[in-house]
């Protein structure tokens, strides 16, 4: 049995109210923190300005503390964490592990949107940066309601975005730098975010 003390949280997206969906995903986190005697902390996940709606941050808390769910840490904003995402995009940089890429959503269309290699036909003023995913990736976590849940992510997703070439951080990176830097040891997400995981 892990030592590591339960830390559950919510990390909803200001893009409107809270819809069924994400509140069954808050008491449900919050449920089973409370159930391990851990902690439940709620995180701002407003990493893609052009879908934050205006308020919907004051909304989402209101309707939450409305409920009696609370933060038992900060409310971070990941629009406040530039500098955190920047450290870990840099780490991947020197370490080989990231790299610049041109090409578009169109030249990848032949590949069915999957990045294997680079195909771009000409150089973006701002590349997109992606992580390289070699052939043989697999990955695998234990899911409370799945199962086993295993993905091959070189065949299944390629070497995915971690900064947009719009400069603008993809979740993907957003969300891991931020579960690992509040040492979040156990995640309750929509179904809809499995394939993410
Ligand atoms: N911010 C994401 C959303 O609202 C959820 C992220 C997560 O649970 O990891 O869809």
């Amino acid at each position: 049995m892990s030592m590591t003390p339960y830390r559950g949280r919510f990390a909803p997206s200001p893009t409107g109210p809270l819809h069924p969906g994400s509140l069954l995903a808050a008491l449900g986190s919050w449920l089973l923190a409370r159930h391990a005697g851990g902690q439940w902390w709620v995180r701002i996940e407003d990493v893609d300005p052009p879908r934050t709606v205006p308020g919907a941050i004051d909304q989402q808390l209101a309707a939450l503390t409305a409920l009696g769910l609370t933060s038992d840490g900060p409310i971070v904003r990941q629009s406040q964490r530039d500098a955190l995402y920047q450290r870990a995009l840099e780490r991947l940089l020197d370490e080989g592990t990231a790299f610049a890429c041109h090409c578009s959503r169109s030249e990848l269309a032949d590949q069915h949107g999957i990045h294997h290699h680079c195909v771009a036909r000409g150089l973006r003023a701002q590349p997109a940066i992606r992580l390289r995913v070699p052939p043989g990736t697999r990955i695998a976590f234990h899911d409370g309601l799945r199962g086993e849940v295993e993905q091959d992510v070189h065949a299944d997703v390629g070497d995915f975005v971690l900064r947009r070439a719009d400069g603008y951080w993809a979740y993907q990176l957003a969300v891991v730098v931020d579960d690992g830097a509040q040492s979040i040891t156990d995640v309750v997400r929509g179904a809809d975010l499995l394939d993410s995981t």
